[in-house]
C-alpha cells in the first residue's frame, strides 16, 4: 500500500462538466457552450459544479482551480456558492474567466465577478485588442490584490501574447495552456522560457484538451502541448489541469488527474516518477497553501501507479476518509498486479 499526497486539478471548467457533445475546434466548442450557458439556472450550475468536484474527489483530488465563465449570467456566483458548500471535502479556488472576452461581453460584469473571485482570469485572443485586454486584467488584479491566471497562446497559430502579458503583469501570473510554445522556433521558445523564469510565473498545462483541440482534423494530425520538459528543466513551476470533462471541449475523461498526468507523460515521452509533482507539490505551490490530504493506493511505487492507473483505495482529507473503493482484483484465481510483479521480476537486459 502506497501513501501519496492528494491531487490538485489546477485548471477546470466544472459548470459544464458532463454536459456531453464534441467539437472540431476550440471556437466551435465555445459557440456550443455559449448557447447553453444562460439556459442553466444558478442552482443547476451550482449542483453541476458540486457533483463534478465530488467525482474528482473520488479519484483523489482535494483542491481544484475552477475557471467560471464571466460571460455567463450565473457561473461565477454558482462557483462561489459551491465553494462554500464543498469546503469540508474539496477546496475550490475560483477564477473569473472571460470565455468570450471582457469587452465583447460586459466590462462591468467582469469587474463585479472579479471582485467575487479568488483569481483574475483572461483570454486575450478573443477581444478585438488583446493588449487592451491584458492591460485591463493586469491593472484590475493589481488594484484588487489578486493573482492572475490567463488562458493564453492556446493554439498552434503561434500567437505571442504571453510575451506582453509577462511584461505587464504586476501580480503573480500563471500562464494556462501556452500550447503555442510547442510550435515556436527553438530560439524564440528559449527566450520566452527565460522571461517566464525571471518573472517567476507558473505554467499550467491541460494535456487532454490540448491533445484533442490542437492540430486540426486532417493528416498529419500533429498534437501540440506546451514544452513541459523544457520548462521543468529551467526550474519553472509547471502543474496540470483536467480542463474539461465530457463536454464539447473534450468528450472523454472522468475527472481523474492521474489520466491527465499519464497523457502528459506520453506526449512528452517522459516517464520520470517525479512528475507526480505536477499534480501534487508544484500545484500546491501555485494554489498557495499547504495541506496534509493524502491517498492510499494498492501499489508499491509511483511507476506502478502511473502504469496501472489503479483506482484509489481511499482518499483522506483532514484526517477523515472522504472517498473509498473496494475493488476485487482477480483473473482466474490470480491477482493481476502479482502477475505484473512476476513478469517484471524476470530480468532482461534491454540495453544496447
Ligand atoms: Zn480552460
Amino acid at each position: 500500500m502506497l501513501k501519496i499526497p492528494a491531487f490538485y486539478d489546477m485548471h477546470s471548467h466544472l459548470e459544464n462538466a458532463f454536459i456531453g457533445g464534441n467539437a472540431s475546434s476550440l471556437e466551435e466548442a465555445v459557440e456550443k457552450w455559449s448557447k447553453i450557458r444562460d439556459k442553466m439556472s444558478l442552482e443547476d450550475l451550482k449542483k453541476r459544479i458540486e457533483k463534478a468536484a465530488l467525482v474528482e474527489l473520488f479519484y483523489g483530488t482535494t483542491h481544484i482551480r475552477v475557471h467560471a465563465d464571466t460571460c455567463s449570467k450565473n457561473s461565477v456566483k454558482a462557483a462561489i456558492l459551491a465553494k462554500e458548500e464543498l469546503k469540508e471535502y474539496v477546496d475550490l479556488q475560483i477564477v473569473a474567466f472571460p470565455e468570450q472576452g471582457i469587452f465583447n461581453c460586459s466590462k462591468e460584469d467582469f469587474i463585479n465577478y472579479a471582485k467575487l473571485a479568488d483569481i483574475i482570469g483572461g483570454k486575450p485572443e478573443v477581444d478585438e485588442n488583446p493588449k487592451e485586454h491584458m492591460d485591463f486584467i493586469s491593472e484590475l488584479a493589481f488594484k484588487l490584490g489578486k493573482h492572475i491566471d490567463v488562458h493564453i497562446d492556446q493554439h498552434d497559430a503561434k500567437t505571442k501574447h504571453s510575451e506582453y502579458m509577462l511584461r505587464v503583469a504586476k501580480t503573480h501570473l500563471a500562464l494556462s495552456h501556452l500550447t503555442a510554445l510547442h510550435f515556436y522556433s527553438d530560439k524564440y521558445a528559449k527566450r520566452l522560457i527565460k522571461t517566464i523564469k525571471e518573472k517567476n510565473a507558473s505554467v499550467i498545462s491541460s494535456p487532454l484538451t490540448a491533445f484533442y483541440l490542437n492540430g486540426g482534423n486532417s493528416y498529419p494530425m500533429y498534437r501540440g502541448l506546451t514544452r513541459i520538459k523544457e520548462l521543468l528543466k529551467e526550474g519553472i513551476n509547471v502543474c496540470l489541469g483536467h480542463d474539461d470533462i465530457q463536454n464539447p471541449f473534450y468528450p472523454s475523461g472522468v475527472g481523474d488527474m492521474l489520466q491527465v498526468l499519464w497523457m502528459a507523460m506520453n506526449i512528452e515521452k517522459e516517464f520520470d516518477p517525479s512528475w507526480i509533482n505536477l499534480i501534487t507539490r508544484n500545484a500546491e505551490k501555485e494554489f498557495g497553501y499547504k495541506n496534509e490530504d493524502y491517498i492510499l493506493v494498492d501499489v508499491n511505487s509511483i511507476e506502478e501507479l502511473i502504469s496501472t492507473l489503479i483506482p484509489r483505495r481511499a482518499v483522506i482529507r483532514k484526517g477523515k476518509i472522504v472517498a473509498k473503493s473496494t475493488i476485487e482484483m482477480k483473473v482466474l484465481d490470480l491477482n493481476p498486479l502479482s502477475l505484473i510483479e512476476e513478469l517484471k521480476g524476470e530480468n532482461f537486459n534491454t540495453s544496447l
